[in-house]
């Protein structure tokens, strides 16, 4: 017999990646040209040229004992922290140090790190609807309670009032994701200032600590030159867990790195707190092989145009075909209102056509349903005749 808590995950299991499964099974039927899986979001973009540069270099020149190794410390190499440190000093105006930051197994490795570091069974995490759906396991891992707040379906910026309200002596952390997967909001800098605030009254008012912790695996990906807020300038209980799954389409090979800043709450406990999960939690420790490899690339740029053509093409044709949703500023998503309430229904009619989207509910968002458009333009492309027949069914 299983646990009864993993029964629970299994039952709840993403749905996600069956979609995913679903649709390599229909790619085999119909032709990978034919199906539009916009389902589990592996970028149909390349790594740049100078990762595999950056690679053959490594495995060339590099002692292969070392490359091939445990990571020297918990942390990651020094010289990999320091040059991550330097990098975000440079563009942020922050002053952190390669103690700050830790080398983790991507944004989910991180997510992981700092909840098992923080968390006490019972412990509440926040949350901002619609939200990347894995929170719930992540904050269950730990025997958390994971409170949501409801959507605002107007602009997808958070609901402050009952963000406020929600808060209680109980709460030890509470996660944003901006530029935001599903919805491609980028949270503005009036909102993280008014969040910030309500954050220090609380503290405050219960004598808690509460860990505003942001998961940034889009940042890169921000659109017509919006400004993306660091957020550990607008409130001293930050810690950034960032990801190169997205920014270098390098999902598969797991790196990413946590910033704990000093100005944090007992940041030298969380920090070793956070060396000691990063070795503990199974996977043990960033791959020494990527940290080296994201060092030399630290200047890359993402080729945001590669989406931003998608995005545009996507948005505009499906308005054009009456759908509803708004235009996003980040990452590469929209966020689409079902034209019936049950979502699921949607998704369902919507497999007919070879489209496979996500249903809103899987983000605490029903009624909405999340495309993904980090695939090539040609399946954007072939996609929206499929939207334009879907979308007659329901004139
Ligand atoms: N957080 C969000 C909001 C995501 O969308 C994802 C992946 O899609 C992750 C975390 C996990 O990313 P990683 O591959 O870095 O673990």
């Amino acid at each position: 017999m299983i646990s009864k808590k993993m029964e629970n995950m299994v039952a709840n299991s993403s749905a996600i990646r069956a979609m995913f499964e679903e649709g390599n099974r229909l790619a085999k039927i119909y032709g990978p040209e034919n199906v539009f899986d916009s389902s589990l979001a592996n970028p149909k973009l390349p790594a740049p040229a100078s990762v595999k540069k950056a690679i053959i270099g490594l495995l060339d020149e590099e002692d292969p004992v070392v490359l091939h190794g445990y990571t020297n410390s918990n942390a990651g190499y020094e010289d990999v922290r320091q040059a991550v440190a330097e990098s975000l000093n440079s563009r942020f105006g922050t002053a952190f140090a390669a103690k700050n930051i830790t080398m983790t197994v991507g944004a989910a490795g991180g997510l992981n790190v700092i909840l098992k570091a923080l968390m006490n069974p019972g412990d509440e995490v926040i949350v901002f609807a619609p939200y990347f759906g894995e929170y719930r396991s992540y904050v269950s891992n730990y025997d958390g309670v994971i409170v949501e707040i409801s959507p605002n379906t107007a602009d997808f910026q958070p609901k402050l009032d009952e963000f406020e309200a929600k808060i209680t002596p109980k709460t030890r952390a509470v996660i944003v994701n901006t530029p935001n997967n599903p919805t491609g909001v980028v949270y503005s800098e009036d909102t993280i200032k008014k969040m910030a605030a309500v954050m220090d009254k609380k503290q405050k008012e219960f004598g808690t600590d509460i860990y505003l912790i942001s998961d940034e695996p889009y940042r890169e990906l921000a659109y017509d030159g919006v400004e993306v807020p660091y957020l550990t300038k607008y409130y001293n209980n930050t810690v950034v867990g960032y990801s190169y799954s997205k920014s270098l389409s390098l999902p598969g090979e797991r790196i990413g790195y946590l910033v704990i800043p000093d100005e944090a709450a007992d940041s030298e406990n969380l920090i070793s707190a956070a060396n000691v999960a990063t070795r503990i939690l199974g996977f043990v420790n960033a791959p020494t092989l990527q940290q080296k490899v994201v060092k030399a690339c630290l200047n890359e740029k993402t080729d945001i145009s590669f989406y931003d053509r998608n995005r545009e093409t996507l948005y505009n044709g499906l308005r054009e075909l009456g759908f509803e949703c708004i235009k996003p500023e980040g990452a590469f998503y929209l966020f689409v209102k079902s034209p019936v309430a049950d979502e699921k229904a949607f998704c369902a009619e919507a497999k007919k056509y070879n489209i496979l989207v996500v249903p809103g509910s899987s983000f605490g968002c029903p009624g909405y349903v999340r495309i993904a458009y980090c695939v090539s333009y040609e399946t954007i492309v072939n996609s929206l005749p499929k939207f334009a027949e879907l979308a007659r069914e329901y004139k």
